[in-house]
C-alpha cells in the first residue's frame, strides 16, 4: 500500500502568489491574489510539482 503524506497536512493550507509572493492560509483555494490578483498555488503540499 502506498503511505500517505508523511507531512499529514491538513486545512488551513497555505497559498502563495506564483506573481507576486503574497501567502495567505485558507481551507480552499482562493481565486486569485488579493495583491495583484494573480494565480494563487498550495504550497503546503510539497509532493505536487
Ligand atoms: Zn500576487
Amino acid at each position: 500500500m502506498t503511505p500517505e503524506d508523511p507531512h499529514d497536512v491538513e486545512p488551513p493550507y497555505t497559498y502563495e502568489c506564483t506573481e507576486c509572493g503574497y501567502r495567505t492560509e485558507a481551507e480552499s483555494q482562493p481565486v486569485e491574489c488579493p495583491e495583484c490578483g494573480g494565480r494563487m498555488k498550495n504550497i503546503s503540499v510539497p509532493r505536487e510539482q
